[in-house]
């Protein structure tokens, strides 16, 4: 929480911690932050927020859901213990839980991100932390995809997909997509609050702002701590 709050400050925005439905009808914006999805629906139903979340989405404010909080708020959820975990719904696609393995399985890549960089500029590539990361492996018509990344293929064994599988995978075009956005909700499997680099933070307050002119008073994180 306290790392989303730092980087909307670095940008000028100040960020609070939603835990109450009736926060949300104050804020503009939300991020679902990474953490465990199925704790999160089992907070997010006792705090009794799944109702205001939806209504949320419903009525076009701007969301942002990273890692977990993509997981959230996708249609479909598949992979590991799944069932019965409830979402939000709003993003038409398939996420996958855990993609590229474990805990011990989190790395690092370089993703090639050019419609970022067209809107904020800087470098061609964006450095995604992956940390127990879902993929998407299924998106619908609306879904515009910001990135992916070659599918490891040593996924059991790996430390992150290594320069070698991601160049194999590259040439036979085995990608998993790892960011997307579709409207008012933004997803990345990734996450850019632990890195130095503003620009998905950027992105996003764009996004706010175009759809509600006075965005910039209130952006806010919900809390899953
Ligand atoms: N693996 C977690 C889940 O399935 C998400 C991990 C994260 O948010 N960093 O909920």
């Amino acid at each position: 929480m306290e790392l989303e709050r730092r980087a909307l400050r670095k940008l000028g925005v100040k960020g609070v911690e939603i835990r109450k439905p009736e926060q949300l009808q104050i804020v503009s914006a939300l991020i679902i932050p990474g953490g465990e999805s199925t704790t999160m629906a089992k907070l997010a139903k006792y705090h009794n927020l799944f109702p205001a979340l939806r209504e949320f989405v419903k009525m076009g404010k701007p969301v942002w859901g990273t890692c977990a909080g993509l997981i959230f708020l996708a249609n479909k959820a598949t992979g590991q213990k799944t069932g019965g975990q409830e979402l939000i719904v709003g993003l038409d696609c398939m996420v996958h839980r855990n993609f590229f393995g474990s805990q011990l399985q989190s790395f690092e890549a370089e993703l090639l991100i050019p419609k970022i960089v067209a809107e904020e500029g800087g470098p061609p590539s964006f450095r995604g932390v992956f940390i127990r990361a879902p993929g998407i492996i299924e998106v619908g018509p609306e879904v515009e995809v910001l990135a992916d990344i070659p599918t490891p293929s040593d996924k059991n064994v790996h430390s992150g997909p290594s320069v070698e599988s991601q160049q194999e995978n590259a040439r036979m075009e085995n990608k998993v997509i790892v960011a997307v956005k579709q409207g008012n909700l933004l997803a990345t499997a990734f996450h850019p609050e632990l890195t130095a680099d503003t620009r998905w933070h950027s992105y996003f307050l764009k996004m706010t702002s175009a759809i509600s002119e006075d965005a910039s008073s209130s952006i806010i994180s919900q809390s899953t701590e």
